[in-house]
């Protein structure tokens, strides 16, 4: 990318022609008509590009998931109904029943669902490792039919900071990719593929939409990882799709185009987990502020932080950038200009205690969402997480009096001044 981040986050994907609109159009139409059968059977067998139903691909969402390719650096993408979608499309498309994934035991808890139940029931099998590990540990999980591994860049909740070099070295040493989760930090604080992930994922329900006005995921492929190479590994890219027309994807589209058009022409031909264009035009909006909206969440992230680390009625706090923090190191290394506005803390006193300080706040409010525009919070263990048991909790690095506060884009004064007096009401 020759041009700053900020200004792809203005004018990616999209760069019109003499007499077009200026603006992503909203290409709110199923089909696309041809006048010859011949011309629509040409695309059909991929010989051609083109549009002819939306399930496959759209033009707005076309250039939407191609600024977040060029944000992250990556050679393709694609983009899905959620990010619940775009994390089991990521696994599923070179992972299936008798494989193996390793995966960071501390994910979100719609993935950790995702790898160890739903898929689990779909015959794959999923080894997770503490993402602070040794390199034995971590080389101990691997199997022969392990097929890749999984982490966050930053973990939701937990906020472990993944060491994706480590990761990544030892997925490329087992001849497998590393698909890295950055929706916490987004390309415009890390870029993973840069670091050596393979493929990176993105819930855009979150900072990438910023608003909370929309669900949508994105996939975005490096390129760089070698199919072929590791071809026994990776059938389904190196040998004939008899569900489609026999196409070897390694061979037809190269390194580059693979992976994201077996996920196009196969997984979404036949799961359908779409973007609705209106909604990729929604992300598309908060994508062009998103370089100013993560200055803001991460600066307000921090000085939260370390108001509530000097509180007396706070137990212990967690944020990435905070001195002293254990991921600190990590942070400085990966997240140099900021990590993120989640800052997970505990109040002194315990469940109770948290309920109390919840219970009080004005400005930050109970919410299941994240990294939105407006400062929310959440118990996890009561909410998000509450599928777990206490050991499933300890392992994913989420106590149980853990309080999860997602700092919006406010004034950090007011923030803080919101904070203060909800803790000044617990006993
Ligand atoms: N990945 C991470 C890191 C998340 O935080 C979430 C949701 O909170 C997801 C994936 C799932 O995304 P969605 O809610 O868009 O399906």
């Amino acid at each position: 990318m020759s041009e700053r981040i900020g200004t792809t986050c203005v004018q990616g994907g999209w760069r019109p022609g003499d007499g077009e609109p200026r603006q992503v159009p909203i290409y709110q139409n199923t089909t696309w008509k041809y006048d010859t059968s011949e011309h629509m059977g040409r695309l059909f067998d991929l010989e051609e590009s083109g549009y002819f139903y939306t399930r496959l691909a759209n033009p707005t969402n076309d250039a939407v998931a191609a600024k977040v390719a060029e944000l992250e650096g990556g050679a393709a993408a694609m983009l899905t109904s959620s990010g619940q979608a775009a994390n089991f499309f990521a696994v599923f498309n070179i992972a299936g029943a008798g494989d193996h994934v390793v995966a960071s035991s501390a994910i979100y808890g719609g993935t950790y669902n995702l790898l160890a139940h739903t898929m689990g029931r779909m015959g794959l099998e999923c080894t997770f490792v503490d993402p602070h590990c040794t390199d034995e540990e971590l080389k101990a999980a691997f199997r022969p039919n392990t097929k890749c591994v999984f982490g966050e860049t930053i973990a939701n909740p937990a906020l472990a900071v993944l060491d994706i070099e480590r990761f990544a070295a030892a997925a490329h040493g087992h001849g497998v990719p590393l698909i890295v989760d950055n929706t916490f930090p987004t390309p415009v604080l890390c870029r993973p593929i840069e670091w050596g992930a393979d493929i990176v994922t993105h819930s855009t329900t979150k900072y990438m939409d910023g608003h909370g006005a929309s669900v949508g995921g994105v996939i975005v492929d490096s390129g760089r990882f070698d199919w072929n190479a590791h071809a026994d590994k990776f059938p389904g890219l190196t040998t004939p799709d008899e569900s489609y027309h026999g196409v070897v994807y390694a061979e037809r589209f190269g390194l580059e185009g693979a992976y994201i058009t077996k996920a196009t022409a196969q997984l979404m031909r036949d799961l359908g987990s779409i973007q609705s264009p209106q909604n990729a035009f929604l992300i598309n909006l908060g994508l062009e502020s998103l370089h100013l909206r993560m200055a803001r969440h991460a600066a307000n992230g921090r000085a939260v932080a370390e108001r509530l680390a000097s509180h007396p009625k706070v137990a212990w706090v967690r944020h990435p950038s905070l001195a002293g923090d254990s991921e600190a190191a990590l942070a400085a290394k990966y997240l140099p200009d900021g990590s993120c506005g989640v800052v997970s803390f505990g109040v002194a006193g315990g469940r109770a205690a948290a309920e109390t300080f919840m219970k009080n706040l004005k400005l930050a409010q109970i919410a299941t969402h994240v990294a939105d525009a407006r400062t929310c919070v959440l118990h996890p263990a009561n909410a998000t997480h509450r599928q777990m048991n206490d050991a499933e909790l300890e392992e994913a690095g989420i106590s149980a009096d853990l309080v999860r506060l997602s700092c919006g884009i406010e004034d950090a004064a007011d923030l803080i001044a919101d904070i203060d007096q909800a803790l000044a009401a617990v006993e």
